[in-house]
């Protein structure tokens, strides 16, 4: 038996952030993916948690070679990538319609669904979507940035602001469509302090913002 560790790729997330563990081109042996503080290993004979990565590994790395190493034993099947994704699992981080309100593995308590209403009506009010069931404040969320088309995970926790302020203006790696842009589709933020206003702390409007009339310099 070879238990000599195969190569494998770790693919593309779907919108529930689980990463196919692929060897070859198109062979999925599984997905893995982090759950509140821990790595999950998800195979054909069920799912195995790995808990947290040692010192200088990721915790993807030690969930996909968790993987590898059950299936060089012959202890989990394969299949192709095509067929999984079928099967509602997907690979595509693009979906579409409405999301689901919560995480296939958040329990459905009233007390989750009343947070995850919560965390939809946020996104919505700073122009985020959904693209996959509230996971919770303290797990990846995959969801869309509604001003450029960015998707990629965020955190709820950073996304709702903190003490009553809104989030930062930076919202997302890369470049989105510009803090005045955001300012004017984002009421909330309102305009940019004059740069001149000293030490910049007067109260900001909350009430809709009026188009600017600043030249721009
Ligand atoms: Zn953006």
């Amino acid at each position: 038996m070879n238990t000599a560790a195969l190569p494998y790729t770790i693919g593309k997330p779907d919108a529930q952030l689980r990463y196919p563990v692929l060897i070859g081109d198109n062979l999925v042996i599984g997905w893995i993916y982090r759950w509140h503080r821990d790595w999950w290993a998800e195979h054909s004979a069920g799912s195995d948690n790995v808990h947290r990565p040692e010192e200088g590994m990721t915790g993807q790395a030690k969930a996909a070679s968790h993987l590898a190493k059950l299936y060089a034993e012959g202890l989990i099947t394969a299949a192709p990538l095509g067929e999984v994704a079928a099967e509602g699992a997907g690979t595509a981080v693009r979906t579409y319609g409405p999301a689901p309100l919560l995480h296939p593995r958040m329990p459905d308590t009233p007390r989750n669904r009343e947070g995850a209403r919560k965390a939809f009506a946020g996104l919505a009010a700073f122009l985020w979507r959904a693209l996959g069931g509230f996971p919770g404040s303290d797990n990846h969320w995959m969801v869309e940035c509604e001003l450029c088309g960015w998707t990629g995970p965020k955190y709820w926790s950073h996304l709702r602001g903190r003490n009553g302020n809104p989030p930062g203006l930076k919202r997302h790696p890369g470049t989105c469509v510009g803090e005045d842009r955001i300012r004017e589709l984002i009421p909330v933020y309102g305009p940019r302090k004059a740069a001149s206003s000293p030490g910049g702390q007067q109260p900001e409007a909350t009430a809709s913002v009026s188009p600017p009339t600043r030249p721009r310099t």
